[in-house]
Parts: C-alpha cells; structure tokens; sequence
C-alpha cells in the first residue's frame, strides 16, 4: 500500500504549483539527428525524449514483410542514466508494452498501404525520466515520422490524466503518478480527434473518465500546436539554408 502524501495544497494546487488543468511546459524541435531520415527532441517538464526514425525501407527479415502495407516497429528505451536509480539495460516487459502500444497508435496515422513490404523504425530515448515518458516518446515520435516525409493523415498529440485527491489532473507527474489514485494515458489525432491510446491504472468513475476524456482532447489541441510549430520552424530553416543562410521569420 503506498504512503499517504498530500498532493494538492488549500488553494487547490499541485505538488508543482500547477492548476489541476494545466500542462508542464512543453518544448518540441524536429530534425535534429543528421543521420536519421527523420527525428525530433522534446522536453516535456522533467522528461526529456529523442526520437529517431527511419525508413520506409525494406522490412528485415522478411517474414516481417507485409505484402499489403508497412509494419511499424518502435524501440521504446530509457537510458541507464534516465532516473534517480539506475535503469538496466536492454528490453523489458514495460519498454515492450510502450514500445507496441506506441507503434499501433502511429499505425493509426501513417498511410502504411504506400509502401508494402517496408518497415518504419521508430527509437524513442528517454534520457531522463520524470512521469508520462510514454506520452512525450508518442508525441515526439509522430513529430519524427512527419519529419521523415512519411504519409500520415494526421499528427499523434498524448497526455495523461489522472486523479490525486479525489480530484482529476492534467499531465500527472512524478509524485501524482508514483502516489495518485488513477492514471489514464491518452493519445489523440488531433485533426479527427480519434483514440489512438488509451490506458488506464487505477481507479475512475464512469463520469470522471468522461470529464478526463475532455480534459485530454483539449490538452492534445494545445500539443498540436506545438507539434506544428516545430515543423514549420524545421522547414522554415532549410529554405533559409537554400535562400542565403538567414533564417527565414
Ligand atoms: N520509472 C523509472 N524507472 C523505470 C520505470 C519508470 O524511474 O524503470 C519512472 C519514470 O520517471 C517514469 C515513471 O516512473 O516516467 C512512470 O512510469 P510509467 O510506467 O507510469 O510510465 P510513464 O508515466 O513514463 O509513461
């Protein structure tokens, strides 16, 4: 049973001093890895995630291959160095889960019937840990795969919420994750504004995962936002690199 801590303060704040409703900053850069054919870094809080993508190239070994569209495949991992304690190395059974609940929440977006037989690699960095890694790696990992060029009908913005207190929260962090009562990851295609993921741990009624629900639509717009401007500040930089080396405003 964990310990009791008190996560939201007389004047209705969190341990962090945000509003129940409010998102820890996010920063996103897109085409930041020279080698990757697409790649994108986010700061999110505390968390900071790299993500690099490559392909679509042909699907290795071929019974992997697909012969009517793309598979996604994507390496979720932290670093040794990510948390307070060290991670181990390698694979385990929580990077396998985030890694496949990552890659069918991108199928979702990417028009995978273009390129059949091919893989689209995803590697998502977690270089330091600090709640909600799961949610900032997707969010990256869409903003990498447009960075590559790849066909997708929209972007992947996720958030999680949660509840702590009795009350519902936005972006939960460490201390509401590791003590709070309920954690719901949510990924969003902001443009539909369908589910691409939705987990959940812990406990919620009917009408508080309704109210989450909203709460997560509306924090994926405010994501979006973000998504898009890193973007267009990518593309932005390389007409200035074909123009006369300004950055183009
Ligand atoms: N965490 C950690 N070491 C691990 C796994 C998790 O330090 O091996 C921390 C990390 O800060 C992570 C948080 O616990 O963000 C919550 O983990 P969870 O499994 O809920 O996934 P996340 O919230 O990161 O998507």
């Amino acid at each position: 049973m964990a310990e009791k801590i008190k996560l939201i303060n007389d004047d209705g704040l969190r341990t962090d001093g945000r509003k129940p409703d409010e998102l820890r900053p996010i920063r996103i850069e897109a085409g930041v890895l020279a080698n990757a054919d697409g790649s994108a870094y986010l700061e999110w809080g505390a968390n900071k995630v790299l993500v690099a993508v490559y392909g679509p190239r042909e699907a290795q070994p071929k019974y992997l291959q697909d012969p009517m569209k793309a598979i996604v495949q994507v390496n979720y991992n932290m670093a040794a160095f990510s948390s307070e304690e060290r991670v181990r190395p390698g694979p385990n059974r929580r990077a396998t889960e985030i890694s496949k609940i990552t890659a069918e929440a991108l199928e979702n977006v990417i028009i995978t019937n273009n390129f059949p037989r091919a893989s689209i690699d995803v590697f998502i960095e977690v270089l330091e840990a600090d709640a909600g890694t799961r949610c900032a790696g997707l969010t990256a990992a869409a903003v990498a795969v447009a960075d590559a060029g790849i066909p997708m009908t929209d972007l992947v913005a996720a958030c999680a919420v949660g509840k702590a207190d009795g009350q519902l929260l936005l972006d939960l962090g460490k201390k509401e994750d590791n003590f709070g009562e309920a954690d719901m990851p949510i990924g969003i295609a902001p443009r539909t504004g369908d589910i691409v993921l939705l987990q959940m741990d812990g406990d919620m009624t009917q009408e508080e995962m309704r109210k989450a629900l909203r709460m997560g639509m509306d924090a994926s717009r405010k994501i979006h936002e973000l998504q898009t401007d890193a973007l267009r500040r990518r593309y932005a930089v390389n007409f200035a690199d074909m123009d006369d080396g300004e950055a183009v405003q």
